[in-house]
């Protein structure tokens, strides 16, 4: 078991002293969890293999599932990459920093180890001002997956990490509730046409706005049958998923409270939108408004660890619409239900009683 050192990482200033800790760590090949706007992420030095290793290790990640590298200034960018597409410029200028991870071809500074045996490297500029303070004051790239066991939801609060990761890292900064509360967009600019493998907050609209044509792989929101072919092999594994059975349904408040309070039993929970709780007759969770994307977003992880404590059994969680913020909502929860989805719209009146 490793020593974790809890740090503070409220306020850039205030903190100072912590935050040159947390560098001094990472520049001597340690990892530190750090928080970001999206989630929290385990970070090392990107280009030390060493210090990468220890992130899969203390993750439990397969090591064929890359990480993202995360730079403070575009500068860093250079030595990264063989190349800089040239739609690069425009994306940075609208949403660097922020949660968008373009995924570009790697040069030879960065180790097989973090990109997962690809030729190509994830990029992502943060904004969380306590993650460009330790990237500024740390002087290199840190590799940051999101700073959960493998497989399980993603940690947006510092209790999350610890829960997860005492005695597994070096140090913890603890700061506050991550904003976004889900993983960065993640872009392929190696595709033909700029492909979407992973959707966040910054949204396939967005994306749209800046580069015109901008393509969704499938994967985002299918089963990959075949998951050989995973483009982003984030894919292919379990992921998001608490202990209990997550069961995701489509449908109206009414036929989801309907569905749900026919079918829970004892230990069961409706994780559900506010215009659900009139026609809901079970113990329940709300994770914000029917198209209040960004709240579900920020509640999504919390709301499903919360229920793990309470030792659900089932989670019948109210799928959000596929649009907008919701496309990364519904992204999750589809892998957390390991891809089980009840269409209350699809099915014929009276079927969605007999269905488990
Ligand atoms: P995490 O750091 O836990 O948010 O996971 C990062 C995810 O980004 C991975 O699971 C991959 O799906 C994706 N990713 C990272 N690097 C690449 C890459 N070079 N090509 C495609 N996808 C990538
Ligand atoms: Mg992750």
């Amino acid at each position: 078991m490793r020593k974790t050192r809890l740090l503070r990482g409220y306020d850039p200033q205030k903190d100072r002293e912590d935050i040159e800790t947390a560098a001094r760590i990472l520049r001597e090949g340690g990892t530190v969890i750090i928080p970001t706007e999206t989630v929290y992420g385990l970070a090392a030095d990107a280009c030390n293999p060493a210090a990468v290793e220890q992130i899969f290790i203390a993750k439990g990640r397969p090591a064929d599932n890359p990480l993202i590298v995360h730079i403070s200034d575009l500068g860093q960018l250079e030595g990264l990459v063989t190349r800089i597409p040239g739609q690069v410029g425009a994306l940075a200028a609208r949403f660097w920093p922020g949660p968008l991870t373009l995924v570009l071809p790697k040069s030879d500074k960065v180790p097989l180890v973090t990109s997962g045996g690809l030729d190509t490297v994830a990029v992502r500029m943060p904004s969380n001002p306590v993650a460009r303070a330790i990237l500024d004051a740390a002087g290199v790239p840190l590799a940051a997956p999101s700073a959960n066991r493998s497989g399980i939801p993603s940690p947006t609060t510092a209790q999350h990490c610890r829960d997860d990761m005492w005695g597994r890292v070096d140090a913890i900064v603890e700061s506050g509730e991550c904003q976004v509360g889900v993983e960065s967009t993640v872009l392929s600019l190696c595709t033909p046409v700029p492909t979407l493998l992973r959707p966040g907050a910054v949204t396939l609209e967005e994306l749209r706005g800046v580069l015109g044509e901008v393509r969704m792989d499938p994967g985002v929101l299918e089963h990959l049958e075949d998951t050989a072919k995973a483009p982003s092999p984030g894919m292919k594994y379990t992921h998001y998923s608490p202990r209990a059975k997550v069961i995701l349904v489509k449908g109206s408040p009414e036929q989801y409270g309907r569905y749900v309070t026919y079918h829970q039993d004892d230990g069961d929970f409706a994780m559900c939108f506010e215009e659900d709780i009139p026609y809901l007759d079970a113990p329940l969770a709300s994770y914000g408004g029917q198209t209040d994307y960004r709240r579900q977003a920020h509640e999504l992880f919390d709301v499903l660890r919360m229920l793990d404590k309470l030792e659900a059994e089932r989670i019948f969680v109210h799928a959000p619409a596929p649009q907008g913020v919701g496309l990364a909502v519904y992204n999750r929860l589809i892998r957390a239900a390991g891809f089980l989805v009840v269409d209350l719209d699809q099915e014929p009146a009276g079927e969605a009683e007999k269905e488990e």
